[in-house]
């Protein structure tokens, strides 16, 4: 298996896809800043498409993309694809959706991870989607992760995903099930 570029410029998302992907014996390879694609799809899937597909185009290299976000019940699903776009900071999107929700006993939330892995001529090779169901706190607990982690709570272990070692998360998490969906045939390709 060749070089495979991560196409994400995420620092917080690249930690935790490099927990999966060492474990291929892959080469890994950051995103050059230079090369932004961007996300006019609709849907988790088709944003995660477009990523892989267009950085591996423009390197010439095998690439994977992780499109992720959190879908609020009580919104009506949103922010989701929007979730990065929702705010300027991670405490500002923080915020807003702590105000929009404040009025409403609905707390009900999923996170969504869709990866996508393409070939250095852009074709999609491997898709999948993971969803982890959970719900938004009243105010942010736990100081590990990133973005949403301080209000996302899963009532099975009674903690928000940033009260979570990263182990415990990566076992839990929407990018966790969807790499567990994904890691067979990533690793079928990893021998070839
Ligand atoms: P993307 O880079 O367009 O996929 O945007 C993902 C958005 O969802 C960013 O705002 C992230 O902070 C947020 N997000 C995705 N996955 C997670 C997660 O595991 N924890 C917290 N926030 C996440």
């Amino acid at each position: 298996m060749p070089t495979v570029v991560v196409a994400t410029g995420n620092p917080g998302k690249l930690k935790e896809m490099q927990v999966y992907l060492n474990d291929l014996g892959w080469q890994l390879e950051l995103k050059p800043d230079a090369i932004d694609i961007e996300e006019t799809g609709s849907t988790f899937v088709e944003n995660a498409r477009l990523k892989a597909a267009g950085v591996a185009k423009a390197l010439n290299q095998w690439a994977i993309a992780d499109d992720s976000g959190l879908e609020v019940q009580a919104l009506g699903g949103a922010p989701g694809i929007y979730s990065a776009r929702y705010a300027d900071s991670d405490q500002a999107r923080i915020d807003r959706l702590l105000r929009e929700l404040a009025a409403l006993n609905d707390r009900s939330a999923q996170f969504v991870c869709a990866l996508a892995l393409a070939n250095p001529s852009g074709d999609i090779v491997f898709e999948t989607k993971g969803i982890c169901p959970g719900e938004i706190l009243l105010e942010p607990q736990g100081t590990g992760g990133f973005g949403y982690d301080p209000i996302f709570y899963l009532p099975a272990l009674g903690k928000s995903f940033a009260e979570m070692s990263p182990a415990q998360k990566d076992a839990h998490s929407h990018r966790g099930i969807a790499f567990a969906q994904l890691m067979p045939d990533l690793k079928k390709l990893a021998l070839e």
